[in-house]
């Protein structure tokens, strides 16, 4: 690699190591919101046109005292329905069931939207 090569290189790592900081950086709406509008696009750039292919968030729960799991879909903070806004600015403390395809949802808002039907959630 040239000396060119070289410092698009790091330049390329730096930009990683900042996106990476902001969004850890991020309260977890926000960083849900973003994620509703990246993992959309990246699921359609790498598709296999054969299928129909989501990229979704899945939160997985183990109990540490009896190993249980519990594995819930993160739902996208509804905009719409929260008034322009991302709801209350919380962790994944709001659950439920989305009435579209029956998937157990969490998220940061009590009005979302689910990642795989995008059917509205009311989550309490
Ligand atoms: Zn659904």
């Amino acid at each position: 690699m040239d000396e060119a090569g070289k410092h698009e290189a790091r330049s390329g790592e730096a930009q990683l190591t900042m996106l990476v900081a902001a969004l850890n950086a991020l309260p977890m709406a926000e960083f849900l919101d973003v994620m509703r509008q990246v993992l959309p696009v990246q699921a359609a750039n790498n598709a296999d046109p054969a299928f129909r292919n989501d990229l979704m968030i899945v939160e997985v729960s183990t109990d540490q005292y009896d190993g249980e799991v519990d594995e819930r879909l993160v739902a996208w903070p509804d905009r719409d329905r929260n008034g322009g806004g991302l709801g209350v600015y919380q962790g994944l403390w709001e659950e439920g069931t989305c009435s579209g395809c029956l998937s157990t949802v969490t998220s940061s808002a009590k009005r979302a939207i689910c990642p795989r039907c995008g059917a509205p959630c009311g989550l309490t």
